[in-house]
């Protein structure tokens, strides 16, 4: 029987703009291109966690998408922290990452709370930002991308930012900080989807997931010639 890990995918109904949900088959595939296997679980309004989560994934949505979810998401707020806190990578874009937060205020001026497994808080901003984002982070090299979002993010100390802002806007225009990383929790404003045209960023959330569920691992090099035309056609710099 092939090694198989659980990924869950959170509201994929509500919070799936610009097909975040590529990520999720990226992280599936590039298990299967190691003969791995994924098993992808979709939470959605009124379920029940699975057991022996080993990635969690969410992705952006509009501001009455996150509003529909909240309650939901709140529920599961402890289980979700616990998992974070156990280790289990996880990768939230825009709107979850919103939501991942403190808080997080919508256009119309409704308060929401987050689930606080990041240190951070976002409030509308003067203007939206629109357009493709690229950052350097550490240790995935540059992350390219594009966002759309009203919402401006400042970090609490707790969190450290993903990346810093090459091109575009990130968490608020002012700071050049984008996204937000605790331990193996990674927020981001970049959709695309992201992790096809990042795939070492995509690689790292699976090393992580395959050596807290198998020990350790190798990963077999993959071609990467696809994902360069991809980042290519939509990287720019100031
Ligand atoms: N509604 C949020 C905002 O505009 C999130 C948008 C998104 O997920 N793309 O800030």
């Amino acid at each position: 029987m092939k090694r198989t890990l659980t990924i869950l995918s959170l509201y994929p109904s509500q919070m799936n703009v610009y097909g975040d949900r590529g990520n999720v088959l990226v992280l599936r595939r590039r298990l299967e291109w190691r003969g791995y296997r994924a098993n992808v679980h979709e939470l959605h309004l009124g379920e029940t966690l699975p057991r022996d989560v080993d990635l969690v994934v969410g992705g952006g949505g509009q501001d009455r998408g996150q509003v529909a979810i909240q309650p939901d998401l709140l529920r599961h707020r402890h289980d979700l922290r616990a998992m974070a806190e156990d280790g289990t990578p996880m990768l939230l874009v825009c709107g979850l990452y919103q939501l991942f937060g403190h808080s997080l205020q919508v256009t119309d001026g409704t308060r929401l709370a987050g689930i606080g497994i990041l240190d951070l808080e976002t409030q509308p901003a003067p203007q939206r930002s629109i357009g493709n984002v690229s950052a350097d982070t550490s240790d995935f090299g540059t992350l390219v991308g594009y966002e759309n979002h009203a919402g401006a993010t400042t970090l609490g100390p707790e969190a450290q930012p993903l990346g810093t802002v090459a091109a575009g806007q990130g968490n608020n225009g002012k700071d050049r900080t984008e996204g937000a990383r605790r331990s193996a929790t990674f927020g981001t404003y970049l959709h695309g989807p992201l992790l096809p045209r990042n795939p070492l960023f995509a690689d790292h959330l699976i090393r992580v997931a395959l050596e807290r569920r198998f020990g350790h691992v190798e990963l077999a090099d993959l071609s990467h010639a696809a994902e360069q035309l991809a980042r290519a056609s939509g990287s720019r710099r100031r």
